[in-house]
Parts: structure tokens; C-alpha cells; sequence
């Protein structure tokens, strides 16, 4: 249990960690955040999230009162407050306490905060024996609305796709676009394995450009694999050979159902094991 919380400027105990009921993040889910893993004490791919951080912040007109440097001196500092050396850390920056209003320009004082926690996402067993997905009805924030490539506090849009998920008896869903093609899962990016060459939605589907995702066409690529960022259908994931997930707290995880139908041979494919295990390999290095 991380027992420190990082609390503009101060490490508290995580029952002081308190922001006012006032603060736009809590009243209209108006902020932004990131999530980062330590393995073995090093924080992998820091400057891609700082830097994602501080792309958020400026799609929605926030200014975060620290610089790049300072924020990413505050996690280091708050992962060595909790003393763990594997964790998943959550970095929120929120529009700060203002009034009852919509008016961003009454909250003066954004508050930044960093917890330093354990997770797991998906049991271990899913990693062997790979996950079942669904489509949900709940579609895809349109990119001219919230748009996909913010890491907002407003996941509204994901949640109830995995409440779809979860009434389902899945753990994750597929979200489609306006358009009708895949986007990514609700905390997840999207892959798939056709002849040996990968396939993932564009940025342009209206995703988060997740950082796994770029570290997964990095290896891919590496490998002499060919990778496309393409638009996909649903019946480009039902004819897949292989399907997997990538995220900062999922990693990567196989997909072998989707809408009850099997994927490929129904279990985890060679191009999903390797790439995984090239994965662990280097967030391990
Ligand atoms: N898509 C969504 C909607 C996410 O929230 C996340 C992060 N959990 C991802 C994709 C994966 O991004 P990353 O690899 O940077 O964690």
C-alpha cells in the first residue's frame, strides 16, 4: 500500500491527502492525469508522460504551476517516499477549487497531486490464457468533442463502456468511433495480427496515443515486423489472427474472444507472446 501521497509540494499521509469539494476536478472532471510504472525503482518512459501530461494540460487551457522538470522531480521523490520499487503512479493535475460555475478562470490554484500504489490490473491467469472482450454500444468520444488523445479527469465516456464490459461478464471493452471504426478499449490501446503484420487504429481513430502502444510499434518495427497504423472495422478483429492490448497498467494482455467469437486459434498467438515478452524484457532492463 503506498502510504505517501504527494500533495503540492508536500509528501502526506494518504488520509491527509484532501482537495476542497470545490475543485473543478471533483465538480466537473476538469483536469487532467497520467499513469506511470516503476519496475525495479525506475520510472519507465517518464519524459513521454511528463511530456503527455503537459499536451493534456494544454488541451484544455490549464497551465500546470510547476515545470516538466519539477513534476517529474515530484514523482521520483514520491516513489521513493513509498519505498516500492515496482508500482503504478498516478499523477493528477486539477483545475483547482473555484465556484458552483463552468468558469475555469475562478479556480486560480490548480492542484497537483501524486500517488504511488500497487496495481494489477487483469489476474495473472488472463496473461496466459488471454482475455475475453466485447464491442460497446457506448461509443467513442468524438475527437472535435472531448477528444480521445486527452488524458482528461472526464472518463465518463470509458466507464460506461465498462460497465457494458462488466454486465457482459468481460473485463475490458472495444470502443468504436463515430465512424464505425475501432478506437481502442476503455484503458487500453488495440492491436491486431493479420499474416504476420501488425495492425493498430490511428491517431486519427480517436485514441489516446498511448505510450505502450508506441513502445509496442517501436519493438515491432525493431523486429523487422511490419506495423500499420490503419482504420479498422469489427470484422477486421473477428477475421484477426491474433488481438492484444497494450496500457501502462494492462501492459500487454491477449485477447482471444470477442463478442464470443474466437480470435485466430482462440488462445495467444506467437507475435502477441514475443512481443510481450520483448516488453517485459525491456521495462525489466
Ligand atoms: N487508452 C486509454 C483510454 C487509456 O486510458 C490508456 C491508459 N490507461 C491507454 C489507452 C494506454 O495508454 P498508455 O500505454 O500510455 O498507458
Amino acid at each position: 500500500m503506498g502510504s505517501k501521497v504527494w500533495l503540492n509540494g508536500d509528501l502526506v499521509g494518504r488520509d491527509d491527502a484532501k482537495i476542497s469539494v470545490f475543485d473543478h476536478g471533483v465538480l466537473y472532471g476538469d483536469g487532467v492525469f497520467e499513469g506511470i510504472r516503476s519496475y525495479g525503482g525506475k520510472l519507465f518512459r517518464l519524459d513521454a508522460h511528463v511530456r503527455r501530461l503537459y499536451d493534456s494540460a494544454r488541451g484544455i487551457r490549464l497551465a500546470i504551476p510547476m515545470t516538466p522538470q519539477e513534476i517529474a522531480k515530484a514523482i521520483a521523490d514520491t516513489l521513493a517516499a513509498n519505498g516500492l520499487a515496482d508500482s503504478y503512479i498516478r499523477v493528477v493535475v486539477t483545475r483547482g477549487a473555484g465556484t458552483l460555475g463552468l468558469d475555469p478562470n475562478r479556480c486560480t490554484h490548480p492542484n497537483v497531486f501524486i500517488i504511488c500504489d500497487k496495481i494489477a490490473l487483469y489476474p495473472q491467469e488472463l496473461y496466459e490464457n488471454g482475455l475475453e472482450v466485447i464491442t460497446a454500444a457506448t461509443m467513442r468520444n468524438h475527437p472535435n468533442a472531448v477528444n480521445p488523445r486527452l488524458k482528461s479527469l472526464n472518463y465518463l465516456n470509458n466507464i460506461l463502456a465498462k460497465i457494458e464490459a462488466i454486465d457482459a461478464g468481460t473485463f475490458e471493452a472495444v470502443m468504436l468511433n463515430h465512424l464505425g471504426y475501432v478506437a481502442e478499449c476503455t484503458g487500453d490501446n488495440l492491436f491486431i495480427v493479420r499474416d504476420a503484420t501488425l495492425f493498430t487504429p490511428p491517431i486519427s481513430a480517436g485514441i489516446l496515443e498511448g505510450i505502450t502502444r508506441d513502445e509496442i510499434i517501436a519493438i515491432a518495427r525493431a523486429e523487422g515486423t511490419e506495423v500499420r497504423e490503419e482504420n479498422l472495422t469489427r470484422h477486421d478483429l473477428y477475421v484477426a489472427d491474433e488481438c492484444f492490448l497494450t496500457g501502462t497498467a494492462a501492459e500487454v494482455i491477449p485477447v482471444v474472444r470477442i463478442d464470443k467469437r474466437p480470435i485466430g486459434e482462440g488462445k495467444p498467438g506467437p507475435v502477441t507472446k514475443r512481443l510481450a515478452e520483448e516488453f517485459r524484457r525491456r521495462t525489466r532492463a
